[in-house]
């Protein structure tokens, strides 16, 4: 089964996958932890072209590339084979946040980065996605490190980052799951596990 965690950063995508990585631990499943871009040698290299915060031009479709090219290799060497062995993943970003970052916020084609996606991905998509939700002003103020190229592109950006991932989610109710990530840790988590069980998918894959 394959779960992904999505949001703008700082709304505690790492935080709730260890949780919930935790848990799925504890009920006995053999899970696989990743991160999009990155996880693998050549998905972490263009992790940190892509997220250097340096002076490199990039532009708006050779970003979405390399992105898309990060991930093509994550299916490939991490993912397919994660899920063929009977492993539940959780990967931490995936092809919904390009779809956002690129082409809502980013001014790309919405439709055309879904159809690079679906080839770099071989159409793999997560069974369900937690979209974790909050202001981007609250958001940041989590943040206590540099910003990343992302985020320093600043608040008009990551609204808009928000919005398409709102709209993303109301387009796709039944994949999408919004989490209120403003409230604390634990309710956070709670609802993130019941909206896990109530999908069925966990136990649709005989885990
Ligand atoms: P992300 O992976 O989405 O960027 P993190 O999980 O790294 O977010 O969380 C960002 C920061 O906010 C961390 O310092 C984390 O401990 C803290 N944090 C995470 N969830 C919450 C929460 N529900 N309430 C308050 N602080 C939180």
């Amino acid at each position: 089964m394959f779960f992904s965690f999505d949001g703008i950063d700082g709304v505690g995508k790492s935080t709730q996958i260890g949780l919930f990585a935790d848990s799925l631990r504890s009920a006995g499943h053999d899970v696989v932890c990743c991160r999009d871009p990155g996880s693998t040698q050549l998905g972490e290299s263009l992790r940190e072209i892509l997220l250097a915060n340096d002076d490199v031009p990039i532009a708006p479709s050779s970003e979405m590339l390399i992105y898309m090219a990060a991930r093509a290799q994550l299916v490939n060497q991490i993912i397919r084979p994660a899920l063929d062995a009977g492993k539940v993943v959780i990967s931490d970003r995936y092809l919904l946040a390009n779809i956002v970052y690129q082409g809502y916020a980013g001014g790309l084609d919405v439709e055309s980065v879904r159809q690079v996606g679906e080839f770099a991905t071989g159409g793999l998509q997560p069974s369900l996605t937690f979209l974790l939700d909050m202001s981007v002003e609250a958001a940041a103020k989590r943040i206590d490190r540099t910003l990343d190229r992302m985020e320093s592109r600043g608040p008009e950006y990551l609204e808009q980052v928000r919005e398409g991932f709102l709209a993303e989610a109301a387009r796709r109710p039944d994949r999408i799951v919004v989490i209120n990530a403003s409230r604390d840790i634990g309710a956070i988590q709670k609802d993130i596990t019941a909206a896990a069980e109530q999908s069925g998918f966990l136990k649709n894959a005989g885990c």
